[in-house]
């Protein structure tokens, strides 16, 4: 069986950030941020916010910034901020 020769594979730079591009043209931070967002299996970090962390995301979700920058910044899933926009997750904090 002959292989052929693998291709010289350029770096390329991940489509949201400038990092080294890992798989499908994201880097890993990011291919495994879409992986969650699409509902992939894995291992998501339990971070527990705080009460004034969760009013802060609710606050700046609701000024219009992005859940991908409010889950880097607090080091949760996106899914997490879509769940404390929706009061889904900490709705007992107001
Ligand atoms: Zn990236």
């Amino acid at each position: 069986m002959t292989r052929r020769p693998t291709p010289a594979r350029p770096r390329r730079i991940c489509a949201k950030c400038d990092r080294t591009e890992s798989y499908k043209g994201l880097c890993s931070m990011h291919l495994r941020e879409a992986n969650q967002a699409a509902g992939a299996p894995g291992p998501v970090a339990k971070r527990q916010l705080t009460e004034d962390e969760v009013r802060e995301i609710r606050r700046l979700s609701a000024e219009g910034v992005n859940r991908w920058d409010l889950a880097f910044k607090y080091d949760v899933a996106p899914g997490t901020i879509t769940a404390i926009k929706s009061r889904r997750a900490w709705a007992d904090i107001d």
